[in-house]
């Protein structure tokens, strides 16, 4: 399938990567690709520059927004949710019109430091922002709760643990779920808050996220819900 992944951060890198790595025709989102490439520093994580990455990763291509997204059948939101806006705007609406949009982006506010807070909660989520903005898109949340690592391996965490949808469009829903079956989620860990509405939930899980990296000191580690 044809994947645009918007975003060259750990997350538009852990999903392209292992979307190539599975036979996807896999093209990596960025601003301006001249700029991107011409980066020697390493990112606010200390992460190589998108040029290091790509030559041990030659299968991926950098193109911009725009181009990615008109490429993807299928489109990836992995940029910071308080610039998913703009950069969807920057992707195009015609460009994402008809497309299963895979939304994994957290609208974090990172202004007063550390832990961050959410810009939209409670009676809105970015999801519902971003299907508002895009009524032609089918959005899906989902990956937003682990870290990026966790979402395309979940063997990784030992033991059950889960991962959300939440989107109105059913065969949206079901592309996202293979995908995540490719990744190596069971059906069975694949929980389906039902419509972009259950956005919220998952993104108001981060207020818990920070707070657990807080007092674990690692984000890695992921939700496993135990009923009876
Ligand atoms: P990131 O490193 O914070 O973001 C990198 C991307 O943001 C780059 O593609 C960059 O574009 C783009 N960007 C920066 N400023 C921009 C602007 N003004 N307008 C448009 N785009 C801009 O991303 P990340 O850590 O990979 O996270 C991606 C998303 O996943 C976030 O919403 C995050 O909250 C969510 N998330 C992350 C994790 C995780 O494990 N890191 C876990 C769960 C959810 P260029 O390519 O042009 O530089």
């Amino acid at each position: 399938m044809k994947i645009a992944v918007l975003g060259t951060g750990m997350v538009g890198r852990a999903v392209a990567d292992r979307l190539s790595a599975l036979g996807h025709d896999v093209v990596m989102g960025t601003r301006d690709v001249e700029q991107t490439l011409a980066r020697t520093e390493p990112d606010r994580r200390g992460d190589v520059p998108v040029a290091q990455w790509q030559r041990t990763h030659p299968a991926v291509r950098l193109a911009s927004f725009a181009d990615a997204a008109a490429y993807g059948e299928v489109v990836v939101n992995a940029t910071p949710g308080a610039l998913s806006l703009s950069a969807l705007e920057a992707a195009g609406a015609a460009n994402l019109a008809g497309k299963v949009l895979l939304d994994i982006a957290m609208p974090l506010d990172r202004s007063q430091g550390m832990p961050p807070t959410l810009t939209v909660a409670n009676t809105g989520s970015l999801a519902e922002q971003i299907q508002r903005t895009y009524p032609a898109a089918r959005v899906v949340k989902s990956l937003n709760t682990m870290l990026a690592d966790t979402m395309v391996d979940p063997s990784r965490i030992p033991g059950r643990h889960n991962v959300f949808v939440a989107g109105e469009d059913a065969d949206a829903k079901e592309t996202v779920r293979s995908l995540l079956r490719g990744f190596g989620w069971p059906d069975e860990a694949i929980i389906d808050l039902g419509g972009i509405r259950g956005a919220r939930g998952a993104e108001m899980y981060g207020a818990l996220l920070f707070a657990v990296w807080a007092a674990l000191g690692t984000f890695d580690f992921n939700i496993a819900i135990v009923r009876k």
